[in-house]
């Protein structure tokens, strides 16, 4: 015999009078009077099933028994719910089940945490218990949409053809610049495998083979710190195509995303996305990776304080600064002078040394700083700012070396919109950041390093530049940023020995490490390997922001905490000795 006739999500008024079997968990008890009502749950929907107390008084002791979260199985008769009681929220509202027998498959503790409602557990418990917390629809949706994502992902790459092919886990260390997970090896002690970080050069040899067209959903293990909304374990779709640009990379992932979005989410896009150079994106936005769902753009206010009588400004631009500044609509009349001072203590806490103001009111200009300013300067900059300025603007500077000042007005543009109101919670921007910096001296140890990773091509009109000014060589590196945040990487790859070798030797790496970390793929290139690039996008993150989820921990099914543990399963935890002494280690 089947287990049930039906699913909980299913029965409405077209099943009056059929006998039914249910499965699944009692998810609230009431008793009214002596009826008893349970709402019976699976992953379908709610149910409502009905003992009386007659004419089976030993059926109706026994479902007074129940507790919530025990696992039953009903069998009954399908019966329209009396007038009045309708419930039009619920698909199921209109019926319940008149039940004739009972079968507990098992009984419940009382879960840790209320499982109905939506009161705030803590991470801790929840994930402590998380097979509970996953038994709630709320938990449950996000893996839902995940598992649609994915799916369309894999549908409509497969009808491009691309080909899904699974690279190692146990590897050798990946270079995307984090820490290693590593493996000890028990057959060669004192050697380790490392888990991939990405399976970037994998997936660059496949296209030596001539495969062309990759992806997988792979997963990638980062030894980081946990500060942000990281997990040690990661998921991206992981792309590689060969005979391509730039531009053939962006039409693949804009189509696709086009589908997905429209598939998994419902949402239509437009494409071709915008796409903008990191140069353009840090002038205008002071990010490279600009939420663009809200206008506020900064301009550079140097030329018209060239000749300013207010020190700070004067002495920034002698010393090869700028002077950047940022309107803000409408926040001279609606911020409060402690507004203000919020704004100044914000960028305090970005490592500004102040944030310069100006405040448009009907009584004139507000500042501390208006005194110190010409007639001349403050019409200049009227003209210079995105529809000039009128009472009730705002306008914030940043005087700083080019890097640190549009640093600041982009968190400065990002606060600002939040407290205008005008960070939209839902939307959906997506655009194209490409045309990055080669490589960023670390000022630390004077070293260059890659800003992507070393196998990151290089943009024709600077080649020329490689060991000559390495700080001004652009990339052939994008990156994708969906409201703010960066969603996928990826580059044209350099695919000829010799300028690989000459990027490792720029950013340091001597070419008995290189041979030695990298040498198969200096090997592989000596076999006609065909010009090739690829992209990876960060399906946790993606999944997030699709389902509004603050964090990409609730959209993973078994995730870490913070501090990189599993709740759970108590992992990390200590092992056998006898397991230690096999793989020939010892815990110093
Ligand atoms: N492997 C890179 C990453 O994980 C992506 C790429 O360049 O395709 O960021």
């Amino acid at each position: 015999m089947k287990h049930r006739t039906h699913t909980n999500g299913q029965l409405n008024r077209a099943h009056v009078g059929q006998t039914v079997s249910l499965c699944g968990w009692a998810a609230t008890l009431r008793d009214h009077g002596g009826v008893n009502f349970v709402d019976l749950r699976d992953r379908w929907g709610v149910t409502q099933v009905v003992f009386r107390p007659e004419p089976d008084k030993d059926l109706h002791a026994r479902a007074r028994e129940l507790r919530p979260e025990y696992c039953v199985r009903v069998t009954g008769k399908v019966t329209p719910r009396p007038e009045g009681t309708v419930n039009t929220k619920l698909p199921t509202g209109e019926i319940e089940v008149e039940v004739q027998s009972l079968e507990v498959f098992s009984r419940s503790k009382t879960p840790p945490f209320e499982m109905e409602g939506n009161q705030a557990i803590s991470e801790e418990v929840r994930l402590k218990h998380r097979y509970l917390d996953l038994r709630r629809s709320a938990t449950q949706e996000p893996l839902f949409f995940r598992s649609r994502l994915i799916n369309a992902i894999r549908q409509h790459l497969t009808g491009r053809e691309f080909i899904e092919v699974e690279t190692p886990i146990l590897c050798k260390s990946t270079p995307e610049g984090a820490r290693d997970y590593l493996v000890p090896s028990r057959l060669n002690h004192g050697e380790f495998f490392a888990l991939p970080q990405s399976p970037q050069l994998f997936k660059q040899l496949l296209m030596v083979s001539g495969f062309e067209r990759y992806f997988q959903i792979a997963k990638c293990f980062r030894d980081e710190d946990l500060r942000a909304d990281r997990q040690p374990e990661f998921t991206q779709l992981d792309l590689e195509m060969s005979f391509v640009n730039e531009e053939d990379i962006f039409e693949v992932i804009e189509s696709m995303m086009a589908e997905v979005f429209e598939k998994a989410a419902g949402q239509k896009l437009t494409t071709p996305f915008p796409r903008l150079s990191y140069a353009d994106a840090m002038a205008r936005f002071g990010s490279d990776k600009p939420d663009l769902r809200f206008a506020l753009e900064i301009r550079d206010a140097s030329e018209v304080f060239a000749e300013t009588g207010l020190k700070i400004f004067k002495q920034t631009l002698d010393g090869g600064g700028v002077i950047l500044a940022l309107k803000a609509p409408g926040a001279g009349g609606r911020f409060s002078r402690k507004d203000f001072d919020d704004m100044v203590t914000f960028a305090k806490s970005q490592g500004a040394a102040g944030l310069a103001y100006l405040k448009w009111t009907a009584a004139g200009i507000e500042s501390p700083i208006a005194k110190f300013l010409k007639a001349e300067e403050i019409a200049r900059l009227g003209e210079l700012l995105p529809e000039g300025v009128k009472e009730g603007d705002a306008v914030f500077f940043a005087a700083d070396k080019k890097r640190p000042a549009q640093l600041l007005l982009g968190a400065v543009r990002l606060e600002l919109a939040r407290r205008l109101g005008m960070r939209p919670q839902g939307g959906i921007s997506l655009a194209w950041i490409h045309e990055f910096p080669l490589l960023q001296l670390n000022a630390e140890d004077g070293k260059w390093n890659s800003e992507h990773h070393p196998f990151t091509g290089i943009h024709p009109e600077d080649t020329g530049l490689l060991g000559v000014d390495n700080g001004a060589i652009r990339s052939l590196s994008y990156d994708l940023v969906l409201n703010g945040n960066e969603i996928a990487s990826g580059s044209i790859r350099i695919h000829d020995a010799v300028l690989q070798e000459k990027v490792f030797e720029t950013i340091g790496l001597d070419p008995e490490e290189c041979r030695k970390r990298f040498g198969f793929l200096l090997k592989a290139f000596e076999y006609g390997p065909p010009p090739h690039g690829g992209i990876a996008i960060g399906l946790d993150r993606l999944t997030a922001i699709l389902t509004n989820r603050e964090s990409i921990r609730d959209v993973i099914a078994f995730p870490k905490t913070q501090k990189a543990i599993c709740p759970l399963t108590q992992a990390p935890s200590e092992v056998d000795p006898v397991q230690l002494k096999d793989l020939g280690l010892k815990i110093a």
